[in-house]
Order: structure tokens, then sequence, then C-alpha cells
């Protein structure tokens, strides 16, 4: 198993309103010429979990840190005009808090950081860092 020592918390970079697929995120990925979708993990509107790229395989989500990290990415992250914004649901911020706490139990020397703290961007919209910093 690679040494995890970041989990990286993106947005999809979509709409408030839109639901997005792994599937979708899967094609967006290959046609940048990347091997399939680049997260881990996607946590959709609902709250639902569902897997991405295997966690034993280097992730695509974060330059620099794709070999030593796991990639988790909720569907949102814009407003109605397209701008940055934090558009988490009730049930996304649930999911999104339980999925890291069971990442960190597994890889207990992992930090917890969005990607806006790795890149010059908004991604994920929110403090990553400082609202997980208690997990
Ligand atoms: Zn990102």
């Amino acid at each position: 198993m690679r040494n995890i020592r970041e989990i990286i918390v993106h947005c999809t970079a979509t709409k408030f309103n839109r639901e997005v697929t792994v599937a979708e995120i899967d094609s967006w990925h290959k046609s940048l010429g990347w091997k399939g979708i680049g997260y881990h993990y996607v946590v959709m509107l609902d709250g639902k979990i569902c897997a991405g790229r295997q966690v034993e395989e280097a992730g695509a989500h974060c330059i620099g840190h794709n070999s030593s990290s796991i990639g988790v990415v909720y569907v949102g992250g814009l407003d109605g005009m397209g701008q940055p914004k934090d558009t988490r649901t009730r049930e996304q911020k649930v999911s999104l808090r339980n999925l890291l706490v069971s990442l960190k139990d597994r890889y207990p020397q992992a930090r917890i950081f969005g990607h806006r703290d790795f890149a010059a961007k908004a991604c994920p919209c929110f403090n990553a860092k400082a609202e997980y910093a208690d997990i």
C-alpha cells in the first residue's frame, strides 16, 4: 500500500443543484488524457459515497501530492452564477465528515487538507483544514 500522508478535499466545480455521476467525472478525466477518474471517493448531493479510483492506486487530483494522498470530492462548489461557493448539502456535510473520520482511522498519519492549501484555486470552496482540524 502507498504511504498516505494527506487526505485532500475537492469540489467538482459544478453548479449547486446539478448531480454528477462517477462515470461523468471519469469521462472528464479521460478527456484530459488521464486513465480515468482522478479522485478516490465522490460524495453525491444526497450524501451517498461512491468509489472512484482504487485507493491502492495514486490519484490524479493535486499536482505534487498524488502519490502520497487520497482525493475526496463533493459534487458542487459553484453557485447559480458559476462562482465558487460552499454548496455542500446537509447530507454531504455529514457524509464527508464520516468518510474523513473513517479514512483518518485507517491512515492515522494522514492529515486533512483542501485542494486550495496546495494550489492557487478556490477548491473546495471552504476551509477544509480548519473545519476538520478536530479529526
Ligand atoms: Zn480540487
